[in-house]
């Protein structure tokens, strides 16, 4: 236990008063330095802040039959909605195909092109469009073209509500010849050679889709935020703010922050967090990503581990196959964290069937519960600190008795199905933003929201209009 114990508390990781200052820092460094950097010049702050020329939300009067992509992990969905335009049943009809596995060689690697890509994505909607009507001939809303708001969410340079250039990919792609390429075209170019009569109304990423779809349900949604494979940040800012941005009519415009490049020097980068880093599809690119999504926290613990392992053998007995890289998920770190069976039998299981390492002891379960926890706790508490910055750069929580309730909607299969990771975000979001003003901020789970975002953005930007 002695060596269990010792090997636990040599695990690096923010003690919590520093935690607190590092949420701080970054708060400040957030409001005050790289959010308005990024605004003021393309390039000025490591966040990107993406206009994304969405200037106005849906108000729930959107109506008609739209369809919508939504690309962003390793799986993508299809959904057809018709919006009734009705005050009550907004949404009169949605059918969702969801996860449909991009295989990996796709993906990434030599046979990974961007037509190979987008030609395997416009035939699964070609088929999920033929199966929702009957064949694909038939045309949608009344012999009118079809509209899709397509959901890519990947950095791109936003030109116009529905066109952009691929900056980079993220998360598992690598997909050489699409960077800098116009992907609503390539995605154009591919629906019409599988005779799909479809118009891409409406580029959007997953975060300005679930801040589209939350407030059109929810009026007093100010920001969006998606934890999942990824992440990312959207919010509605005042276009006198954005100084990049040409004078014209709008007042107001949605800026897809980028939050996953963010780098400042108070991140509490660690020995495990670089190397990580150094070995992954993007080096030097996506700091605040690999410290807090979905991807890369299973990753930390498996890289946490594998040193505890080398530096005290008896406690795991072995590195099994420790050193695989990723062969711990989040959501294996997720089940072992919330294992409150006696023995930690979630934990004995995890690492015996995921890592082939068997025979632990409660001890050395416990020194894995506890990597866990203060991996997912720092994650955790650097997203909140993220949600506060956005939330002072747009002035709230920073008058005291500023009444107005403010709304956070959250997606993402982290925050959706890793509870302690979303307690304790949630709960240092209040700690942040003070005891009085906390009785107004809400973090609501949105889920699916970016799929409805992008028709309702398309329905806002339709032909027929
Ligand atoms: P994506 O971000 O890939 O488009 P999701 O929003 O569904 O899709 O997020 C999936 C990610 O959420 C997974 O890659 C994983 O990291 C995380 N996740 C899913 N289930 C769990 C879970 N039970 N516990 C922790 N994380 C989870």
């Amino acid at each position: 236990m002695a060596a269990a114990a010792s090997a636990a508390r040599r695990v690096p990781g923010p003690e919590m008063a520093a935690a607190q200052r590092v949420v701080a820092e970054l708060r400040e460094a957030c409001a005050a330095g790289e959010m308005e950097g990024g605004l003021a010049v393309e390039g000025g702050g490591t966040m990107k802040m993406i206009v994304s020329y969405v200037d106005s939300l849906p108000n729930g009067g959107e109506e008609g039959l739209f369809y919508a992509l939504d690309l962003g992990g390793t799986n993508f969905r299809v959904l057809r909605v018709r919006l009734a335009g009705g005050e009550k049943e907004r949404v009169a009809e949605r059918v969702v195909r969801r996860g449909v596995m991009i295989p990996p060689g796709l993906m990434s690697g030599d046979g990974a092109t961007s037509e190979r890509l987008f030609g395997f994505i416009a035939s699964a909607l070609a088929e999920f469009v033929a199966e929702e009507e009957g064949g694909l001939g038939s045309g949608a809303g009344g012999g009118c073209r079809r509209e899709l708001g397509f959901t890519f969410s990947f950095p791109v340079h936003q030109t116009s509500i529905a066109s952009g250039t691929l900056i980079r990919w993220t998360k598992a792609f690598a997909v050489d010849d699409a960077v800098g390429e116009d992907v609503v075209a390539a995605l154009q170019v591919a629906m019409s050679r599988r005779g799909l009569d479809m118009r891409v109304a409406a580029l959007i990423n997953d975060t300005v889709g679930t801040l589209a779809a939350g407030s059109y349900y929810d009026e007093d949604v100010v920001a969006a935020v998606i934890l999942g494979t990824g992440t990312n940040a959207a919010y509605v800012e005042d276009a006198a703010a954005i100084a990049k941005l040409p004078t014209g009519p709008s007042s107001t415009m949605v800026i897809n922050t980028e939050w996953g490049s963010f780098a400042a020097p108070c991140l509490p980068l660690t020995e495990f967090d670089e190397a990580l880093d150094a070995e992954s599809l993007n080096p030097g690119e996506q700091t605040f990503e690999k410290l807090i999504s979905g991807m890369y926290l299973g990753e930390i613990v498996r890289r946490v581990l594998l040193k505890i392992s080398s530096r005290c053998s008896s406690l795991l007995g072995g590195d099994g196959e420790l050193a695989t890289p990723f062969v711990l998920t989040t959501p294996d770190v997720s089940a072992m964290h919330h294992d409150e069976t006696p023995d930690l039998s979630v934990v004995g299981e995890t690492l015996s069937h995921r890592v082939g390492i068997s025979g632990t002891s409660l001890e050395t379960r416990r020194v894995v519960v506890e990597v866990c926890d203060v991996v997912a706790t720092r994650a955790a508490r650097l997203a909140a600190a993220g949600i506060v910055g956005i939330l002072r750069k747009v002035g709230r929580c920073v008058v005291p008795g500023d009444g107005r309730r403010s709304v956070v909607a959250v997606d993402g299969g982290l925050f959706e199905h890793y509870g302690k990771f979303r307690r304790c975000m949630e709960s240092a979001v209040r700690e942040l933003v003070g005891e009085e003003a906390a009785e107004r901020v809400f973090v609501k789970l949105a889920s699916d929201g970016s799929g409805l975002g992008a028709a309702l953005v398309a329905a806002a930007h339709s032909q027929s209009r």
